[in-house]
């Protein structure tokens, strides 16, 4: 199946590539919501973080902290910087080949998280508990 994120990776489709090693390679997202937004891709094609490789997966923060330098080091506006995956539609994903944003921040550049409402008060301890034990419980069943 055609994906273009494979493509790249494979360089057969053009992009403006940044970074690259054995696992990764980073180029411009070609709708930037800041300028300097980069993607981190893993060079073998997985939907997303629940089918990253180890290896891949252990490759991409190392990359992102290189090119967040670099961005820093640059002169591009970045007084900060989000990094950001979405893993299912419901989530953002548009491109169905794991990818991790790497986006510049700048007082006032207009874009940032929306959280729900009721957001700001504290979780209910019994539930925050009930909660981390279904995770906790679900980690013991499946180890890593
Ligand atoms: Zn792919």
């Amino acid at each position: 199946m055609f994906c273009i994120f494979c493509e790249i990776a494979a360089k057969r489709i053009p992009a403006q590539i940044v970074y690259e090693d054995g696992e990764v390679i980073a180029f411009m997202d070609l709708m930037p919501i800041t300028k300097g937004h980069v993607l981190v891709v893993p060079k073998v094609h997985a939907e997303n973080l629940y089918e990253l490789t180890p290896a891949a997966a252990a490759a991409m923060i190392p990359a992102a902290q290189k090119i967040a330098a670099a961005l820093r080091a640059s002169g591009l506006p970045c007084e900060g910087l989000n990094l950001q995956m979405a893993n299912g539609k419901v989530a953002g994903q548009s491109v169905f080949h794991a990818h991790l944003h790497i986006i510049p921040r700048n007082a006032g550049d207009g874009f940032g998280l929306r959280f729900p409402p009721g957001y700001g008060r504290e979780a209910d301890k019994e539930e925050l508990t009930a909660t981390a034990e279904r995770i906790r419980t679900a980690l013991a069943a499946k180890p890593a």
